[in-house]
């Protein structure tokens, strides 16, 4: 059994949209792992294999690749002698440019219009035309949309962000991702790098296979042309696959295939296609400890089970 804890950014600066880590908080969480299981790089201890003796292991994940990976988690993650693998977007380290997650949010928080009319008769009528007011701001709109855009097919979602991008007229993204050297620097420590698509689509909201594939592909080819290896796992966007992603990335050459479901990883119970992760979030140190031990999800089951 592995305890898969899936991490994004590692940042002081706060984000009232998708907060960063607190790096106080991300040294906790090290040090906490650290103490109660055994870390262990996740590709390399699934080779080994022993992962079906014991049951007290954990990885450490990063997914996306972001720059403060490197310049605040790294130094954290070296203090206390961890490796990690990090999944990269591959057109977003190319281009340095965010996921389309983080863009949308970007989008939001830097716009200050008095409303907003996306037409889409496949959006929820409340979202498509909105006057902004001091209780209906922005970044609460950008809140409430952010969840329906993640359900729907992704061409229709392709449609919305360019829209939401004409509108808001924001161009300058900020630079927040790693380049190729920052990732030959983490290899170079002894961490692994995997493959998070090239851009980031939500691969089981795509109806067209060649889309999957494709991303699936391409991501596998560049990192191979940039660091000499291909990468052994895929690590599928917002946790989104469907049957097609499962074939298509064993098909391809990869062999593994991590979702997010805050689960722990039982050989008996999971796929290697569809090993699921905890992630964690910027939260009180009480409810992060709950995560890592697995006791939140127990408590939300039962809470569950009750009703
Ligand atoms: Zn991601």
């Amino acid at each position: 059994m592995i305890r898969n804890f899936l991490f994004h950014r590692v940042h002081h600066q706060r984000d009232p949209l998708w907060d960063p880590m607190d790096p106080i908080l991300f040294e906790k969480c090290i040090v906490h792992i650290k103490k109660k299981y055994e870390v262990r790089v996740f590709e390399e201890l699934m080779s080994s294999g022993d992962y079906k003796k014991k049951s007290d292991f954990a990885t450490i994940m990063f997914d996306d690749g972001y720059k403060d990976n490197i310049d605040t988690a790294l130094p954290i993650l070296e203090k206390h002698n961890v490796k990690a693998t990090f999944y990269i977007v591959t057109n977003c380290i190319e281009k340095n440019i965010p996921t389309w997650t983080h863009i949308l949010e970007y989008c939001f928080q830097n716009f200050k219009p008095d409303h907003i009319n996306l037409d889409f008769d496949f959006l929820p009528e409340e979202l498509r035309n909105v006057e902004f007011d001091e209780i209906t701001t922005p970044l609460v709109y950008a809140r409430q949309l952010k969840p329906q855009l993640k359900k729907i097919n992704h061409f229709k979602r392709v449609l919305v962000l360019k829209e939401i991008q004409k509108i808001t007229k924001i161009d300058n993204l900020p630079k927040l991702m790693m380049n190729w050297d920052d990732i030959k620097k983490l290899i170079s420590k002894g961490h692994y790098v995997g493959s998070h698509t090239v851009n980031h689509f939500m691969l089981g909201t795509v109806d067209d296979e060649n889309i999957i594939a494709k991303e699936l592909k391409e991501s596998r080819e560049i990192i191979y042309s940039k660091l000499g290896f291909y990468p052994r796992t895929i690590s599928y966007p917002v946790g989104s696959y469907n049957e097609a992603t499962i074939t298509l990335s064993q098909k391809l050459g990869y062999q593994f295939g991590l979702a997010v479901k805050q689960d722990i990883f039982n050989p008996n119970k999971h796929s290697k296609f569809e090993i699921p992760r905890i992630e964690l979030y910027n939260e009180r140190w009480f409810k992060t400890k709950l995560r890592i031990s697995h006791i939140l999800e127990k408590i939300k089951f039962l809470i569950r089970y009750r009703k």
